[in-house]
């Protein structure tokens, strides 16, 4: 049995036993992680606050044979107006469900952790920024992240560049456009502006996240067409239909 010490941002957790929880870390250093945290739920335990959602912190973990067991905390952030806040709660549950994926046990990257960390910290505390375009910033991000995002520019099908096209199509299972004479059944009408909007964030900074904002058509558009294709990449469903939970995405 060894100790380490781990950054990590609280993505997911659920109860176990009594008084237990185990918790799922996203790290700055090992990326997704599980930790059994005894006793958390007792009213007195000193690791109450460091087993609650988006709670980030510097946990020493003992590890034993892969698995981790929290010893300590130490409070770093609790993200707090992102719990109080409908628009800002949803955004920020969507992007740890995205983080709690089983891919992310795989691939360690201080990348992903820190757009977690800028996002949250903007959604919570920049109060000019759309929390729900920053969740699509960073869906378009994580998927980048994974080496899942297509060249929007070209058909996927006949490999036409879509310069001048004004009726565009994506096919959301496969991830790439499609021009009119290559449309599936299964394939979405799309505005050229939304194909537009993900090479923009892709241009985008870690640290200008803040930025991204997007009329709302076009913010459920993307949103549509690139959960359904992270779903179908990460194989996993995501916390999605909170993200637009005031609107008929439908219409
Ligand atoms: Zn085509």
């Amino acid at each position: 049995m060894s100790l380490c010490e781990v950054n990590g941002i609280v993505v997911y957790y659920v109860n176990y036993g009594e008084s237990d929880r185990i918790i799922h870390l996203y790290t700055a250093e090992r990326g997704l992680i599980s930790a059994l945290a005894r006793g958390a739920r007792k009213p007195n335990s000193a690791l109450l606050n460091a087993v609650q959602p988006l709670v980030y912190g510097k946990y020493v973990l003992f590890e034993n044979k892969g698995k981790y067991t929290v010893n300590t905390c130490e409070l770093l952030e609790t993200f707090y107006n992102a719990r109080i806040d409908m628009d800002k709660f949803s955004a920020a549950m969507y992007m740890t469900s995205l983080m709690n994926n089983r891919s992310h046990e795989f691939m360690r990257s201080r990348r992903l952790f820190f757009l977690l960390y800028y996002s949250l910290t903007y959604i919570s505390y920049k109060d000019e920024c759309v929390p729900r375009d920053i969740a699509i910033a960073f869906l378009v991000k994580v998927l980048n992240e994974h080496g899942f995002i297509p060249q929007v520019k070209i058909c996927g099908n006949c490999g036409r560049v879509l310069l001048n096209d004004s009726l565009i199509y994506f096919e959301p299972f496969k991830g790439h456009p499609l021009c009119f004479n290559c449309k599936t059944p299964e394939s979405v009408q799309v505005e050229p502006t939304s194909l537009e909007a993900i090479v923009r964030i892709l241009r985008l900074n870690v640290k200008d996240v803040y930025k991204v904002k997007m009329p709302l058509r076009i913010s459920k558009e993307l949103f549509k067409i690139l959960n359904t294709y992270a779903e179908t990449v990460l194989e996993e469903k995501f916390n999605g239909e909170i993200m637009f939970y005031d609107i008929d995405v439908q219409k």
